[in-house]
């Protein structure tokens, strides 16, 4: 199972919170992997991955620069 969403930033770690609620009892097994702006989230005994990606302004302006930037640098 692998499930994608979408969040605010300051959602963040309630979204965490949420996964280690869902699996309460074994989060021995759960593995939270967080960047900047995306988390992961599996279970290794529920084999559920969840991946969650902060979608904000800040983010899209970063793309903007990073496509300028690689823009640049190519021909
Ligand atoms: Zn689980």
């Amino acid at each position: 199972m692998n499930n994608h969403h979408l969040i605010e930033e300051d959602d963040q770690e309630a979204a965490i919170e949420a996964f280690r609620v869902a699996h309460e009892g074994h989060t021995q097994e759960v593995e939270v992997q967080r960047d900047t702006w995306s988390i992961y989230c599996l279970c290794k005994r529920c084999g559920e991955i969840n991946t969650y990606e902060v979608d904000n302004q800040a983010r899209q302006q970063e793309d903007k620069e990073e496509a300028l930037f690689t823009g640049a640098r190519g021909r």
